[in-house]
């Protein structure tokens, strides 16, 4: 090893890291994931990496970055996103790109949702590149365009971007360090109302798609789930958005409702959208908008119990088995690796993600990169 790379090596840690990439505006819309991505790239590459910019659109690359082992074991994979959701620079008190630290809080926007994670992942591979013989390779799978609908790593799937299986899986999303081991599913869907239209002041004339609307979400309201977890509870439903009509003074002949369901491990999406449709009644066309399955790991597979070692002493109680409430890239991801087992375990605040003043503990952005480090170094010992 040259000292060059070595150098480059221990320059980052995990704060400075962070707060260069929270110097990276990547508000999504619009994106603009590339710089973060080539800055990246181009460390990770200097650490013994092979890395690929697979853009999901123009300026917006997927990040993937391999480290080569040696045997013939699965991957271990560390996977995050790049973007992170807008800001209103007018509301927040701290500059959201500036990295301010105070009170032993790094500030901006992603600190928690999720550069804080990436920087730990980043920092923590590059350690582990430094190791002698790796009995595996890591990969890392660094995603655009994730917060309006994991995207970024749709797109790898769809175009075979995935390079393969892996044998466990760590998101680096916000959890406060705790390794949770699942979250819901997702389905939105919008369901369609039509009528005729007619003069207002001949409603006899018409049929009111509204009323049926009306209807319909009011019978949803009632609308039951058959399956629990006892790890994630029961489904939600809730109605997001209604729209129809043209003009005040017309029968309108068109209404949409917006419905958002979240499933529990053991639901199956395609089930629950079936159930709806015939809930509905062949008058109301259903749609579905986006589609991400639950995720759900085997608590007492070896992995994750070697991951609630390695977590026990950080936390300072050994982790129990808890999902997240949000839906992440494990989604696509799980099933497009090989369904391995999945941890989420990142340094951020989940309640911080997506606010004004977001920010992550310093000390958690360190131990998340230890923690990422010890993980690393056992996958790769054996
Ligand atoms: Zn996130």
């Amino acid at each position: 090893m040259n000292k060059m790379k070595k150098r480059q090596r221990e320059d980052w840690d995990p704060l400075s890291m962070t707060q260069k990439l929270l110097s990276m505006d990547t508000s999504n819309p619009p994106g603009r994931e590339e710089e973060e991505a080539k800055f990246l790239a181009g460390i990770l590459q200097a650490g013994g990496f092979e890395v690929h910019l697979l853009p999901v659109a123009p300026g917006r690359p997927n990040l993937i970055a391999i480290l080569k082992g040696k045997g013939d074991k699965l991957p271990l994979c560390f996977s995050g996103h790049l973007d992170t959701v807008p800001f209103d620079k007018s509301l927040w008190i701290r500059d959201p790109l500036a990295g301010v630290v105070e009170y032993g809080k790094v500030f901006g926007r992603g600190a928690s949702d999720m550069k804080s994670g990436v920087a730990a992942m980043v920092v923590a591979s590059l350690r582990l590149a430094a190791l002698t013989d790796r009995s595996a390779d890591i990969m890392m799978i660094l995603s655009a365009d994730q917060e309006t609908g994991d995207n970024g790593t749709g797109f790898l799937v769809k175009h075979n971007g995935i390079p393969g299986r892996v044998g466990a899986l760590i998101l680096g999303e916000p959890t406060a360090n705790y390794p949770m081991i699942g979250h819901k599913g997702m389905l939105w869907m919008k369901a369609v109302t039509r009528g005729v239209s007619a003069h207002a002041s001949m409603p006899d004339k018409g049929e009111n798609a509204i009323y049926k609307a009306a209807r319909a979400v009011a019978r949803l309201e009632d609308f039951t789930f058959d399956v629990t977890d006892p790890l994630m509870g029961s489904s939600t439903i809730n109605i997001g958005t209604i729209e129809g009509g043209t003009a005040l003074n017309m029968v309108p002949d068109r209404s949409v409702i917006g419905i958002d369901v979240r499933t529990v491990h053991g639901q199956a999406n395609n089930v629950v959208f079936g159930r709806l449709q015939a809930f509905l009644g062949p008058d109301i066309e259903v749609r579905c908008i986006a589609d991400a399955p639950s995720v759900r790991s085997d608590p007492d597979d070896r992995w994750i119990q070697e991951v609630y070692d390695v977590m026990a002493p950080i936390l300072g109680e050994r982790p129990v088995p808890r999902c997240v409430p949000y839906f992440t890239d494990a989604s696509v991801l799980a099933t497009a690796l090989g369904d391995p087992p999945v941890v989420i375990l990142g340094p951020g605040e989940a309640a911080m993600a997506h606010r004004v003043d977001e920010f992550c503990y310093v000390s958690k952005i360190e131990e998340a990169a230890e923690a990422y480090f010890e993980i690393g170094r056992r996958w790769l010992a054996k």
